[in-house]
This record gives C-alpha cells, sequence and structure tokens, in this order.
C-alpha cells in the first residue's frame, strides 16, 4: 500500500505550491514527507539540491530550523500549560539561543509580525485565553520564529470562521512576500487554494492528477477530478452551489486496495472501457509548465 505514489512537485523560493484533494487522498502524507517529518519508502527529496531522502534524524538539524510547520489545530500542538511566550520561545530553546535578551526581542518581533499587538499583551496570555485566529497567529509566529525558508501549511485554516478565514490567509501571503518564504498549502478548499497559491497540484488517491500554475489550471483544468472540484466551489450565489457529491458521484477509493488503471476511472464522467480501467495514465506536460495525468486530456 502507498499513500502517495508517483508525485514530482517542484517548490521554488517564495513560491506557494497548493496541494488540493479530498479528506484521504494523501496530501497530508505527502507534505509530512516532504519535510522529513516521514521517511519515503522509495523516491528522492531534494531540499536546496540536497538529497535529504534517508538522513538520519541528527543529520537534519538544519532542516529543522529552515523549514517549519503550521497545523491545522494549534490548539493540540502547544502545550497548553505554557504562556504564549514560551510557545513561541521554545523553537529558539531547543536550537541553542542562549541570550534570554535576545529570545525576548525574537518572540516580542514575531508577535508584532503577526498583528498580535501590543506583544507585551499577547506574550502573557495562555492558549485557552485566545480566539481561534489568534492561537492561529501565535502557531504562524512559533513557525516564523527561526526565519525559516520554507512552511508546510497542512490545514492552517479549516477549523476557523469564514471571516477569520481570510485574514489569516492574508497574514500568510503578506508574511511570504516580505520573507520570501515558499510554502506547500495543503487544503481541501479549492477557493482558499486559488487565493492562495502561486502553482497548484490536485491530488487523487495517493498521485497527482494535474499540477500547474492557478491562473492556467483553473482557467482551463485538463483532468475531470479538477473539473469537478471547481464545480464544488462555493459560489456567492445560492442557485450555483454545488457540493462535491451532486459534482461528482461516488467514493474515492482505498488507498489500501486502489483500482487498476487510472485510480480516478469509477468516478469518470468520460472513462473509456479497456483503456482507463486498464492503464494507468502517465504525469505529462500538456501545455508548458501544465501537467496531467489523463490519457483523454488534450
Ligand atoms: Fe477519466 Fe480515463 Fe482520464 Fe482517468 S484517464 S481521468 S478515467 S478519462
Amino acid at each position: 500500500m502507498k499513500a502517495v505514489d508517483d508525485v514530482t512537485l517542484s517548490i521554488k523560493r517564495g513560491e506557494t505550491e497548493a496541494i488540493v484533494g479530498e479528506s484521504g487522498c494523501g496530501k497530508t502524507t505527502l507534505g509530512r514527507s516532504v519535510i522529513r517529518l516521514l521517511e519515503p519508502t522509495d523516491g528522492q527529496l531534494l531540499y536546496g539540491g540536497q538529497d535529504i531522502t534517508h538522513r538520519r534524524e541528527k543529520e537534519l538539524i538544519w532542516l529543522r530550523r529552515k523549514a517549519q510547520m503550521i497545523p491545522q489545530d494549534p490548539y493540540s500542538s502547544v502545550n497548553p500549560a505554557f504562556s504564549v511566550f514560551r510557545i513561541i520561545e521554545e523553537p529558539l530553546i531547543i536550537h541553542g539561543f542562549k541570550d534570554p535578551d535576545e529570545r525576548r526581542e525574537a518572540v516580542y518581533k514575531a508577535l508584532e509580525n503577526v498583528k498580535l499587538n501590543p506583544p507585551e499583551f499577547f506574550a502573557q496570555k495562555y492558549p485557552h485565553m485566545l480566539s481561534g485566529g489568534q492561537r492561529q497567529r501565535v502557531a504562524v509566529a512559533r513557525a516564523m520564529i527561526l526565519n525559516p525558508e520554507f512552511i508546510l501549511a497542512d490545514e492552517p485554516v479549516s477549523m476557523l470562521d469564514a471571516s477569520v478565514r481570510i485574514s489569516i490567509l492574508k497574514l500568510l501571503r503578506s508574511i511570504q512576500g516580505r520573507f520570501r518564504i515558499s510554502f506547500l498549502y495543503i487544503t481541501h478548499d479549492l477557493a482558499t487554494a486559488k487565493h492562495f497559491s502561486d502553482r497548484i497540484g490536485i491530488m487523487y488517491a495517493g498521485k497527482l492528477a494535474e499540477e500547474g500554475a492557478v491562473g492556467d489550471v483553473l482557467r482551463e483544468p485538463l483532468h475531470p477530478y479538477t473539473m469537478a472540484l471547481m464545480k464544488a466551489i462555493p459560489d456567492p450565489d445560492p442557485a450555483n452551489r454545488h457540493s462535491l457529491r451532486e459534482a461528482l458521484p461516488g467514493e474515492p477509493p482505498n488507498l489500501v486496495d486502489p483500482p487498476s488503471g487510472c485510480h480516478f476511472h469509477p468516478r469518470c464522467p468520460i472513462a473509456k472501457a479497456g483503456l482507463c480501467d486498464v492503464v494507468d495514465p502517465e504525469f505529462r506536460e500538456l501545455r508548458p509548465g501544465h501537467w496531467v495525468a489523463c490519457h483523454l486530456a488534450q
């Protein structure tokens, strides 16, 4: 069984790549593999040209500084007994920053960067005293404290109210621009991926179905699964709203025993018998920089 199979991605400095797909499609496994929280069984992971695929943990200390993560639920990933100050300060302690004044200054600066002002006020709070949006800002400040080059943001706004969601995505976008950070943004929500990303990968049953610049993929989707996801984007006009279930009947396959041929063929409205159920489509560059895994895409 492979949760993620045959996925090739390359993320440039200062660029955001979104990986979009339904629950259980392997996108979280992919994200965790990219920063070596999971060790891939095969394939190759390069970070800044260095092969990190099978490095031991003690050889990855430099990566643990350069690559950070913003979790889906900041509440479950922090010690509730720690103050905001201690939560944000912790990575500095782990990475050997010995001067307390330097650490304090860095924590206050990080709080300012995520717009938790005045920083002295928020630093002494505890997680349960904050709103969901404020807690996620603390998670962003913690991820930023070591001046990372890369951030894995795994569904960072999916547990927030719609109004707060936009403000957190705007914050991430501005941080990305100011500090030239690369993001891998994992989400099931095509609408937020559209506003937050430069490139987008559509994932289905452990494989990339389509990948390219956001504008290209959303203007001219080449894969039937991307087309179905686009129909499900919530529209301000209720008459135009579709759930993914309406747009795409059936269930995603079980990754333990995926169907032969194209994994999408049992749900694909244009599947061709004798081809799609037998032959796994190649992931090919159909337009410059726009890739798709579909026999019939043209
Ligand atoms: Fe549909 Fe066949 Fe294309 Fe798969 S390869 S997406 S089943 S048309």
